[in-house]
């Protein structure tokens, strides 16, 4: 649930702020990292309270990028990272862990999630969570890219470590959507709604290709925000589900933040529904 401070309680009671910012392909070129940090620096004055990363990400290079944009303000960020698959078994993700946290520069991440289903059981990824979690070098654990089936396979896992405390339990998961890509609110979104796993929007511009849609630009425009806003805020829209577009420009880290204030009304919506329609019967996850 979203409350008006702009935060999402989680299962076991953390509050994750709704709007963050991605760093996909950030980190893989030394000329653009003054901008990439810059970038995140902008969106933390702006007031924006959330980070998301991966240890995939510019392999490392993304984590750096954001340890030197949150140096000394830790406290402003609720910080996310992600493991990969071949790293989830119990004695790879110590080492995984822990060298996220020192390219990041931290004692512990807020969020650390299972970048997708990959072959190691989960029962030993969730073994291998919640051991990171006991020493508090995570905060809560997730999961990235997993559909119902592969959510039913984890609810068991969870139950094979007999974890009792939500707090042990999987916080998020971590799911492309955005106006063209609407497949979860068939299932994931309402098993969200009803005390499943709350859900956060990856790519929630379309990676770019939803700001030049007309019935978005129309919007952005009776709005007096750009395209970015509307595509991140219509994400947003439940109150429940949280969106994290990636932006390496310092002026559009300013400009997306205003997601967080824009309330799209019933015209804009039902616009949007007729531009971008929303599933009529189940899809596979759509993933990236
Ligand atoms: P987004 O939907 O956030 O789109 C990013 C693209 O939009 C970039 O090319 C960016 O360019 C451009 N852009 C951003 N703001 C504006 C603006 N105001 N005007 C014009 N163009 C703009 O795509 P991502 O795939 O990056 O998704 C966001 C984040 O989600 C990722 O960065 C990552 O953190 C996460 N993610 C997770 C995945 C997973 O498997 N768990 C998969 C994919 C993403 P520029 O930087 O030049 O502004």
């Amino acid at each position: 649930m979203m409350s008006g401070d702009g935060t999402i309680s989680l299962p076991g009671g953390a509050r994750m702020p709704s709007y963050g910012c991605g760093t996909w392909q950030m980190g893989e070129d030394a000329r653009h990292h003054p901008r990439e940090v810059a970038a995140l620096r902008a969106a933390l004055d702006a007031g924006v309270r959330m980070i998301d990363t991966a240890e995939m990400y510019a392999e490392g290079g993304a984590e750096k990028i954001v340890g030197e944009a949150i140096a000394g303000r830790r406290e402003d960020v609720f910080l996310v990272s992600k493991v990969y698959p071949h790293n989830a078994g119990f004695d790879e993700m110590q080492r995984a862990a822990h060298a996220s946290l020192e390219r990041l520069g931290v004692d512990a991440v807020d969020l650390y999630l299972l970048h997708w289903p990959g072959q190691i059981p989960l029962e030993e990824t969730v073994a291998a969570f919640e051991h990171l979690r006991a020493q508090g070098a995570i905060r809560g654990w997730g999961v990235s890219n997993f559909d119902p089936d592969d959510i039913e396979v984890l609810n068991e896992a969870v139950a094979v470590n007999r974890v009792s405390d939500p707090k042990g339990s999987c916080q998020v998961n971590q799911v492309l959507y955005h106006l063209g890509a609407r497949g979860i609110e068939w299932d994931l979104v309402p098993a969200a709604d009803v005390g499943g796993i709350p859900l956060m929007a990856y790519s929630p511009l379309g990676q770019g290709a939803l700001l030049t849609a007309p019935a978005i630009e129309a919007i952005a425009e009776r709005q007096d925000v750009s395209p970015a806003v509307v595509a991140t805020a219509w994400t947003m829209r439940s109150g429940r589900i949280a969106a994290i577009p990636k932006t390496a420009d310092p002026e559009r880290a300013k400009e997306n933040a205003k997601a967080r204030d824009l309330t799209l009304d019933p015209d804009d919506l039902a616009q949007l529904d007729a531009a971008f329609p929303p599933p009529d019967c189940p899809e596979p996850l759509g993933v990236i």
